[in-house]
């Protein structure tokens, strides 16, 4: 039976039931404005006058998330959706997080919303929007606009202007002027944001089809300078980043959208970003072997054949073939490089992309030589050769082998 609920029969289920125990219940914000954008939305979240202990007596399986705030996590069918009690948010005069909030009504819970089109509800047993701050006016008008005072609401809440880029260029939305102006006032508060909340918000921003628009948008409204310390984006090197970014196709990552963002950048220049941004290990290192080897593929036709397998043989080479693709486009290079690889990938043999070493250390140890230096240098020129199709069985690598140590040999009784 919960198999086949949808995420709407569930929150309709849990609005129901608190509506027969006397409650208010509403579908609230993002969900409301995506199905009036007749997009699906990703989640419903509920927004009621029943406090946080209420809540939980009245279903079966709940979680407590954030009692202090207000939200609990219903359990309806194969779904965990989000009710939270109508609230306010108590901000101190020093602009901190607010850490009580008030529970009120459904009006002052609009309110506290960052947006005019995040602040609408929907009364899904009646079928009807329920707008207390305009957005339903802003929604057809294709407008972010702040709720209230522009300027205190991003003093407030810092992140507030990367989410107004975000769903700007998500929608094809503009900005509302006086909510742009304010941006603009509040930029260089963005480096007090911690930076896991900004890079969760680059996140979305890059992984969306709109990727380019949000960065265009970010260097107008002068964010681009403070998403992590010593940013230089000089005008001529956001409108690159932004022809790159535009060249992606819709389904790029947020690694492939940070290596477009970063395509001129030193390796040492991506690196920190990766670290100033708190990303992982892993994505670092992709993020850097992208930018410092999507130029290679400008001269395949001139790699040694072992160098193009290497390339090939990394988890990232498709996104490598991606990003080298956008930056020749963006730049209006020729893409001959790029049909080279693509031909060169058709003709390998996959296996023959990154075979097993036709010798091992193991051999070499077996020869009576220690691990070290040379040790590694005579895997890497045997591999090399194996990889050139210079060495095609284990005996032609073996004679192979035999000629370097001899020579190696003469070179020390030279000495
Ligand atoms: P998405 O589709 O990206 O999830 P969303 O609108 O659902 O968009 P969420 O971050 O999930 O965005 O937040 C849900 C709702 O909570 C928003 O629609 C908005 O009403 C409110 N909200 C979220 N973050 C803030 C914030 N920083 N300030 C004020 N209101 C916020
Ligand atoms: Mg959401």
């Amino acid at each position: 039976m919960t198999g086949k609920m949808s995420l709407q029969d569930a929150a309709l289920a849990i609005v129901r039931q608190l509506r027969e125990h006397g409650h208010q219940a509403l579908w609230a914000g993002g969900c409301v404005r995506d199905m009036l954008l007749n997009r699906p939305p990703q989640d419903i979240d509920i927004a009621t006058d029943a406090t946080p202990e209420r809540i939980v007596s009245l279903f079966r399986k709940t979680r407590k998330v954030g009692m202090q705030f207000g939200v609990v996590l219903v359990r309806q069918g194969p779904y965990w959706i989000e009710v939270a009690t109508f609230r306010q948010d108590i901000n101190y005069t020093d602009g901190r997080r607010p850490e009580q909030v008030l529970f009120t009504t459904a009006e002052e819970d609009a309110k506290r919303r960052d947006f005019t089109i995040n602040g609408l509800f929907y009364d899904p047993l009646e079928d009807r929007v329920i707008d207390y701050v305009g957005g339903r006016e802003d929604l057809a008008a294709g407008v972010v606009r702040a709720i209230g005072n522009p300027a205190e609401r991003f003093a407030e809440d810092h992140l507030r202007m990367l989410r107004a880029v975000r769903f700007a260029a998500r929608f094809g939305f503009r900005l509302d002027p006086s909510t742009a102006e304010a941006i603009r006032e509040h930029a260089h508060q963005l480096t007090r944001i911690s930076p896991e909340r900004i890079r969760e918000e680059l996140e979305k921003m890059l992984s969306h089809p709109t990727r380019a628009r949000a960065v265009e948008q970010m260097a107008e409204l002068g964010l681009m300078p403070f998403l992590w310390a010593g940013a230089a984006w000089p005008a001529e090197r956001v409108r690159m980043a932004g022809a790159v970014l535009a060249q992606l196709p819709a389904d790029a990552d947020f690694v492939l959208g940070m290596a477009a963002l970063l395509h001129d950048a030193s390796p040492a220049e991506v690196e920190a970003v990766g670290r100033a941004l708190r990303c992982s290990n892993r994505e670092i290192d992709d993020m850097a072997w992208l930018v410092s080897r999507q130029g290679c593929l400008a001269r395949t036709q001139d790699l040694a054949l072992a160098d193009f397998k290497r390339l090939a043989a990394h988890p990232q080479f498709k996104k490598l073939m991606i990003l080298h693709k956008a930056v020749c486009t963006a730049y209006g290079r020729p893409l001959d490089g790029y049909e080279a690889a693509e031909r060169l990938i058709r003709r390998i043999p996959a296996d023959q992309i990154a075979p097993p070493p036709l010798v091992t250390g193991d051999d070499l140890i077996g020869l009576g030589l220690s691990p070290g230096p040379a040790f590694k240098t005579i895997l890497d020129t045997l591999y090399t050769a194996q990889l050139n199709n210079q060495l095609r069985s284990r005996d032609e690598a073996m004679n192979r082998l035999g000629e370097i140590l001899r020579q190696a040999g003469q070179g020390r009784e030279a000495l």
